[in-house]
């Protein structure tokens, strides 16, 4: 399956608690909102901005997302002992039972004790 990995660092000069960092999330969300509204033109405003910027505003709100999206899984790890990647795991077979998520098969040469097919752990 194709991944994009990306790593976020722990902020550490700031002192986020579960109920900032959902509303942080909330206004990153809006802000996203409005720079894919930029692009479609949806709020009837002539933008001086070009496609490839607009494009730039919003890869920069969506890094603004996941940003405090792993800033609230900091939060969650500190503060409720969650197992972030248990999480994870959990929600890739979540993925994968709702239809979201194919696994590729594996190879037919591949060999070895994978006889109940494919696995997320691969
Ligand atoms: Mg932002």
């Amino acid at each position: 399956m194709r991944m994009k990995t990306i790593a976020l660092p722990r902020l550490n000069n700031l002192s986020p608690t579960l109920e900032s960092t959902a509303l942080k999330l909330m206004e990153e969300a809006g802000e996203l909102s409005e720079a894919i509204g930029k692009f479609r033109a949806l709020s009837g405003e002539k933008t001086r901005l070009d496609a490839r910027e607009v494009a730039g505003a919003i890869s920069r709100e969506l890094l603004d997302v996941a940003q405090t999206a792993v800033t609230m899984m900091f939060v969650l790890e500190e503060e409720s002992g969650i197992d972030v990647d248990a999480a994870l795991k959990a929600h890739v077979e979540k993925l994968i039972r709702k239809g979201y998520l194919k696994l590729d098969p594996a190879p037919a040469d591949a060999g070895g004790s994978d006889a109940d097919g494919p696995s997320i752990d691969a």
